[in-house]
């Protein structure tokens, strides 16, 4: 122990190693566990695997042990709640949980271990946490010196920004208002700018000390590729080049397609499973079992899949549908390399993920406020899709974090070849407005026709052979055309309306059409011929 070493911190140490079997703690852990542990308040954002839990539990032996009483620690997740106390207890400390998984009888059992004090950690839902009934039994602990200290896990629920927003956590200002002597450590994984202000605020946290550790993964390998006609194909060739036997997580967006793909995998040879929340509850169950339990499967799931699954020798995370944000991709490509060995995050991205992602935030429900938001949180992923720099770069500045080229993404081991699509987006630009000029909108698959002067039965019909724009674009293939009208979705200057996703410009286009807004694009991927032939065609 160094001779500067703050008075407690042995005490820390000795509880790491007689608890925990560990025998040195990680990253900031140390630093959190004296500021919680001496009665400071704490913000904690540790990507996920980084080791949150310890930074509550080894504050809580340790004020329990100086005859401070009960820790509560409020938690969404109730198998998370179930696996801690399991842990907890067989390691010797005395913890419980109040959830509605437990009878009345139990739950009055739990409720008088923490009455008296023995108990050393409780966790409840948020929902039981703000009762008025708990929050009686909690004045009558501090009343009595016998409440140490709250910690809030997965904080990034208080927030409308966080991917995960539950009302129940707005009630948690109240711990600061009724209790304000109180230490409380709130911990995320998740917390960009955005979310980690809204955390302080709602939680009144501003005089927490805020921690941030690195959220850099660095051996996971990010690459997003772009979609081709059949991207189910390309998945397949990554995971039999890649993968071929080890443990991945699929992801798609609709339980639907999650069923499709898991099954043409398996009649690919590749031992898949579906996980979607529509799935009975027992199948589901199993299907998790056997994806921890096993070796080598792929679980094709929709994001009702990874919340709390802890296993460590996953391979790779594939996309076959965009996430919703940065946050989200973040989240579930994690899920990949937990051991620390070299895993992969696989993406492909393409014209209609814009689109549908673009049009979901549209249609919902949500006010304008939050939906600006939203879309926020879109464009920061969409240009992390179509960077041409490094991936991780552009996700670690995301979280606030600098870094330089990693050398370990697509992008820093291929350096993708760019050109300049200003031209090109110029001319695109100008047909919708050719269209528009006619009091006429179409989609994608026309307006390209148009630019590459194809002759089809509708630019028949709708005399488009005769617009200045027509064929002024047949140096380019459909692909690159896909990819030049993508970015400019991405870049907000075109919009894809309606049921038929019909085109139209932005106001922002004007700056395209001017030719003050240089467009740079990735050079398209040269089609590689397919392995092997898909079944049945
Ligand atoms: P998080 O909640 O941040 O996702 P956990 O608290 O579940 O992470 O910890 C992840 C894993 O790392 C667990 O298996 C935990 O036991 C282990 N771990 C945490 N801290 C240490 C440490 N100081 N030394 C060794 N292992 C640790
Ligand atoms: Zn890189």
């Amino acid at each position: 122990m160094p001779p500067s070493a703050p008075p407690h911190a042995d005490d820390a140490l000795r509880v790491l190693s007689d608890v925990f079997g560990y025998t040195a703690f990680r990253g900031q852990q140390a630093d959190i566990v004296e500021q919680v542990a001496d009665g400071g308040d704490a913000l904690v954002l540790m990507p996920t695997g980084g080791g949150k839990s310890l930074c509550y539990q080894v504050p809580a032996i340790l004020r329990h042990g100086r005859g401070q009483g009960v820790a509560i620690v409020v938690s969404p997740l109730i198998a998370l709640m179930h696996d801690q106390v399991g842990a907890l207890e067989e390691a010797g400390v005395h913890a419980a949980f109040l959830n509605s998984s437990l009878t009345g009888e139990e739950a009055s059992r739990v409720e008088r271990e923490m009455m008296s004090g023995r108990l050393t950690l409780l966790y409840a839902a948020p929902e039981r946490l703000t009762t008025p009934r708990f929050l009686g039994q909690l004045e009558s602990l501090r009343e009595r010196g016998l409440l140490s200290m709250f910690a809030i896990d997965e904080a990034h629920c208080v927030s409308q920004w966080g991917h995960d927003f539950r009302s129940e956590y707005l009630q948690l200002s109240l711990l600061h208002e009724r209790f304000p002597e109180v230490p409380r450590i709130a911990l995320t994984a998740t917390a960009d700018e955005l979310t980690r202000r809204d955390i302080i605020e709602r939680l009144q946290l501003q005089d927490a000390r805020v921690f941030i550790s690195s959220f850099d993964r660095p051996n996971i390998r990010y690459l997003i590729v772009e979609k081709n006609s059949s991207p189910r194909e390309q998945l397949l060739r990554f995971v039999r080049d890649e993968h071929e036997g080890e443990a991945g997580v699929v992801y798609c967006q609709s339980r639907k397609k999650v069923e499709e793909t898991a099954e043409w995998l398996q009649s690919e040879g590749i031992n898949a499973l579906p996980y979607h929340a529509g799935l009975d509850a027992d199948l589901r169950r199993r299907h998790q079992d056997r994806f921890l339990r096993e070796d080598g499967l792929v679980m094709v799931a929709t994001i009702a899949f990874g919340m709390g699954i802890d296993k460590p020798d996953v391979r790779f995370v594939a996309h076959l549908d965009l996430p919703k944000n940065i946050e989200a991709y973040y989240q579930e490509t994690g899920r990949a390399g937990r051991d620390g060995a070299p895993a992969e995050a696989w993406m492909t991205y393409g014209l209609a993920d814009v689109v549908n992602q673009r049009r979901m935030i549209d249609e919902s429900p949500a006010d304008e406020v939050f939906k600006q938001g939203q879309r926020g949180k879109l464009d920061a992923l969409l240009a992390l899709c179509e960077a041409t720099d490094c991936r991780r770069v552009r996700l670690l500045s995301y979280f606030g974090e600098m870094s330089t080229a990693c050398g370990n993404c697509d992008n820093c081991l291929n350096p993708p070849a760019t050109w300049d699509a200003t031209e090109a987006a110029r001319k695109l630009l100008s047909c919708i407005y050719r269209f528009h000029q006619r009091g006429q909108s179409f989609g994608a698959g026309h307006l390209i026709d148009v630019l590459r002067g194809k002759v089809t039965d509708k630019t028949r019909q709708h005399g488009h052979d005769k617009l200045s724009t027509w064929g002024v674009g047949a140096d380019l293939s459909e692909q690159q055309w896909r990819a030049v009208l993508r970015q400019l979705i991405a870049l907000g200057h075109v919009a894809a309306e309606g049921e038929f996703n019909t085109l139209a410009l932005q106001d922002s286009a004007r700056a395209v059409l001017k030719g003050e807004v240089e467009v740079r694009l990735r050079e398209a991927e040269e089609k590689k011929p397919r392995s092997r032939m898909a079944r049945g065609s």
